[in-house]
């Protein structure tokens, strides 16, 4: 190591990926993907691929077990990598878990985040097959591999994105982002005074939302029935905007997407209109819903249409045309996306 000293905030989390990896060289034929999509592609035989993909928790910047159930916690883990399998078009089959765990927590706290992880390992037929457990000087860390599996002519990627393809969102977001705000205030008001019962009535959408996400393997089984291959895909964990730019700058083209169609549950708006915010500011620069981002060619637009589950929000444009969205004033607003500067200081 030099003696120079460069700020991670510096590079944004993208960036310090990109800058630790740039020169790694893949070594295998068998490597079909590797760094820089929802999860790594290898070939494993003639007509399939085998795709893995890794994803973090830490105490204190991914939950907060003030009001976190440990229970939806190990869902939680499981759910959103099953959603990177998902985003690439295929298949979860297996995982290992990996826990650090310090000893403030009983051995029924753990079995509580483990009903959890069971739960969801019934619900989205994966099988627990290994990991690791360790100990750590604070807090809580959790770690999972996911494996899974798709036939080669379907895997989808982030760069496939052309021209006048159509953008598709699954569900509606913001609702995980508005579930996090109400958690964060009710926590501030326990923190005041212990006396005070906290105030979550009419919120379960957006709490179960941010508490107890979803991977959609019911859109990927949907996508199959109807015979649609998106063209390119991410799952939606840091936010509508910062996805966006993933697809378009990995397929080197640009995109419009219209504010009005962004699809948004009226209790995520009225509650963001509770707490002053932009409803649509909450579905583009807010995360954690684990919604998918596809495009597709405009010739399957027929398939698609009038699914309840999927919403036209835009299309695929040259990248000269930059990437823009178009506010209900026709006004188009250039994107910025937040999940671009995780290591922001603030
Ligand atoms: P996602 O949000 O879908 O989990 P990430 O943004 O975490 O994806 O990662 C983007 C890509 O960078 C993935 O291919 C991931 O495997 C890779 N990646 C992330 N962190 C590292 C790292 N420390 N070393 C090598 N590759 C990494
Ligand atoms: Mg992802």
């Amino acid at each position: 190591m030099s003696e120079k000293r460069t700020e991670i905030d510096q590079l944004g989390e993208f960036g310090l990926i990109e800058h630790l990896t740039k020169n790694v060289k893949l070594q295998h034929k068998s490597t079909l993907k590797g760094i820089g999509d929802d999860a790594a592609v290898l070939a494993i035989n003639e007509n399939e691929v085998q795709l893995v993909s890794t994803d973090t928790m830490i105490e204190g910047v991914h939950f907060n077990l003030m009001y976190t159930p440990l229970k939806h916690l190990g869902y939680k883990l499981v759910a959103t990598n099953v959603s990177d399998i998902c985003a690439m078009n295929g298949t979860a089959e297996q995982i290992t878990v990996s826990i650090a765990v310090s000893n403030r927590f009983p051995i029924e706290a753990l079995e509580e985040l483990y009903d959890g992880i069971k739960a969801a390992c019934s619900v989205y037929k994966v099988d627990l097959i290994g990991g690791d457990t360790t100990s750590s000087l604070s807090g809580l860390m959790l770690s999972v591999t996911v494996l899974g599996r798709a036939k080669k002519e379907d895997v989808t990627y982030r760069n496939g994105a052309k021209e006048h393809d159509l953008v598709v969102v699954s569900g509606d977001l913001g609702g995980a982002y508005m579930g996090l705000q109400v958690l964060e205030r009710e926590k501030e008001v326990f923190n005041a005074n212990p006396n005070i019962q906290p105030d979550l009535d009419g919120h379960d959408y957006i709490m179960e939302r941010q508490l107890k996400p979803e991977a959609r393997v019911d859109v990927i089984q949907f996508l199959k029935e109807l015979d649609v291959v998106p063209t390119s895909m991410i799952d939606i964990s840091d936010g509508l905007a910062s996805e966006l730019m993933h697809i378009c700058s990995q397929g080197k083209v640009g995109c419009r997407v219209y504010d009005e169609k962004i699809p948004i549950d009226g209790k995520t708006s009225m509650t963001a209109i509770d707490f002053n915010l932009d409803p649509i500011t909450c579905a583009l620069n807010g995360g954690e819903d684990y919604e998918l981002l596809f495009t597709v060619k405009q010739a399957d637009f027929d398939k698609i249409k009038g699914n309840p589950h999927m919403t036209v929000i835009g299309h695929i444009t040259d990248a000269s045309e930059g990437l823009y969205y178009v506010d209900k004033n026709g006004s188009m607003v250039e994107l910025q996306a937040q999940g671009w500067n995780h290591f922001d200081k603030d």
